[in-house]
């Protein structure tokens, strides 16, 4: 799971050659994997088992974890080389159980290109109020993300200032309550947000503003101050990405940077004052009640229209490769087959310390960790992403090595382990944006990020499982899954707690799931939550409830097989 926005100086080791990779791949792999292990998984691996969910156990889980979240695999940061190996494993169990390669032609890799890019823009955005207008550029009155999408002329006349433009139930503060605001330019203004809001509790929703208004609530547009953090590229916009890379790249992405996006400036005060000229309160009065987080009004802007004219050249300076690992089972239904249920998750995680070991006063220390260091386990320079999201990665393995042993469902299956999920889903973006099997085939997409472990470590947690998402596109994908867990022989606790809009750790948008969501594809992310050892130094085999585990794999394979056999697609009805 994603924790954070990335750090600018992120380290990326050199891009490799493709042709390099995959040969020091696969001579590593050999070398190192030991000839027990080889024969154990690739050779002896013979359909015992009828496959199914029952065929789903603990021990083949624990084996493949234990490998894949083992110090060997340096906490396969992508363009490692524990990277690597962790994908010549997943591909070379989908060999020996007879899963088609689906990934480049007939390669179980998907070569993923994450760009580095600068942007040279001549954005403006004119505004127009009771007849007199005044046009702002890029760079001087309003900016716009680095990223700011393919070129095109919006015009918005319908323009809402929605105060704080917060919607935070949980702090009794809804700025959209009762408002409609699909198709409108929203305006919002309080970098800090309301009084009482417990700003720090709050960080990912008052710097996902633009966003919700955007994806959540159809906004056309979005205008927020300036220097109010709204501009980051992940909460901005959902494309991942920093500034001031080295290189002198502007945004990192591995999405297509032609396609329009949902136009999301910063706006200066010059611009706010002209904007809200004719307004029912002006500007200078907002901004006062705004800096002493003072109750905002909310009101239509009357006459008043935006002119959003996008117009960035984009000049790719950096191409690093990376891969997927896909893997497809051919449905037994001769129409049906054409279509696919989507399992995913993703194999890569934060990587190791290069730096020494220190204890400082708060705790320990290390120089370059890529995550959280636990207390006491200074020494440990190896983030092993056991749960985030080993647990996923073989989760998905045995789901897909007990359908290619089982019976066939009507529709085919899709296994897609996706990289660089940490640096922001740039494996699942890229994959939504060049799909190795159309796009609007894919009729559902079960995403899997750590379900290891019992959230917060409490043995309450046992039998949970949080699902976010099943009911935001399709009712009948939620409620298929709700018989799927209701035909277990121990059905697990569903809880929807994170499915929350106003989920405060916006699970939602923080793992692959949400890029095929982008796309319109119903989804059900899977998770058992956080806990003390997320993003730390300690997220280890030792920690995961494999029976637990086993049993959500068991669900998520169910749940699978039951939209594979469903004569239509599950119905979009996007309640
Ligand atoms: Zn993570």
């Amino acid at each position: 799971m994603v924790s954070r926005k990335l750090r600018a100086n992120c380290h990326p080791a050199p891009g490799h050659h493709q042709g390099t990779l995959m040969r020091r791949l696969f001579a590593t792999l050999a070398a190192t994997l030991s000839a027990a292990a080889l024969l154990t998984n690739l050779t002896v691996v013979l359909p015992a088992a009828s496959g199914g969910a029952a065929s789903i156990a603990t021990p083949e889980l624990r084996e493949w974890l234990s490998y894949l979240a083992s110090d060997e695999l340096q906490g396969r940061a992508v363009f490692s080389e524990g990277f690597g190996l962790a994908a010549g494993y997943i591909a070379e169990h989908l060999r020996a159980w007879g899963v088609k390669p689906a990934g480049d032609p007939d390669q179980y890799l998907q070569t993923v290109r994450v760009l580095g890019v600068k942007t040279t823009s001549h954005s403006t955005v004119t505004v127009t109020v009771g007849g007199e207008s005044k046009t702002f550029a890029d760079g001087d009155g309003v900016t716009f993300p680095k990223n700011m999408g393919g070129k095109r002329t919006l015009t918005v006349d319908r323009v809402e200032f929605a105060g704080y433009g917060l919607d935070a139930p949980g702090a009794a503060h809804l700025d959209y309550r009762g408002k409609d605001v699909k198709g409108a330019a929203v305006v919002w203004l309080g970098a800090s947000g309301p009084d009482g809001l417990d700003s720090s509790a709050y960080r990912r929703a008052l710097t996902g503003r633009s966003r919700y208004a955007t994806e959540q609530l159809g906004a056309a547009a979005a205008i927020g101050p300036a220097g109010s953090g709204r501009t980051g590229r992940a909460g901005g916009t959902g494309r991942a990405g920093g500034t001031g890379d080295p290189g002198g790249v502007d945004f990192t992405t591995a999405q297509r940077i032609d396609v329009p996006i949902a136009p999301n400036v910063a706006a200066s005060e010059a611009f706010f004052e002209f904007l809200f000229s004719a307004a029912p309160a002006k500007y200078a009065d907002l901004k006062s009640r705004a800096a002493v987080q003072a109750p905002l009004p909310s009101f239509p802007l009357a006459g008043v229209t935006l002119t959003f004219h996008i117009d960035a050249d984009y000049q790719v300076v950096r191409t690093q490769l990376t891969h997927n690992v896909v893997g497809m089972i051919e449905g037994s239904d001769a129409q049906l087959k054409s279509t696919f249920v989507a399992f995913g998750a993703h194999y890569d995680h934060v990587g190791y310390a290069e730096g020494d070991a220190a204890r400082g006063d708060g705790g320990g220390r290390r120089g370059g960790a890529p995550g959280r260091v636990t207390a006491g386990a200074e020494n440990d320079r190896i983030w092993n992403g056991a749960d985030d999201d080993g647990s996923g990665t073989v989760a998905v393995m045995a789901i897909a090595r007990a359908f290619a042993e089982g019976a066939k469902p009507k529709r085919s299956l899709l296994f897609v382990w996706h990289a660089g999920e940490e640096r922001g889903l740039w494996g699942s973006r890229y994959f939504a944006d060049y799909p190795t099997v159309p796009i609007d085939t894919i009729v559902t997409q079960l995403n899997i990020d750590m379900i290891g472990r019992n959230r917060d470590d409490k043995a309450s947690e046992a039998n949970k499982v949080y699902l976010v998402g099943s009911d935001r596109i399709s009712t009948e994908l939620h409620n298929l899954n709700r018989a799927a867990n209701a035909s277990l022989p121990r059905p697990l606790t569903l809880s929807y707690e994170y499915d929350d809009p106003a989920d405060l750790e916006q699970i939602y948008y923080r793992s692959d799931h949400y890029s095929y969501a982008a796309k319109g594809v119903p989804i059900i992310f899977f998770t058992t939550g956080l806990h003390s050892d997320y993003h730390a130094n300690t997220d280890e085999v030792s920690k995961i409830e494999f029976e637990k585990m086993a049993r959500i794999a068991q669900l998520i394979y169910e749940t699978g097989a039951r939209v594979a056999n469903l004569d239509h697609a599950p119905v979009h009805d996007r309640k």
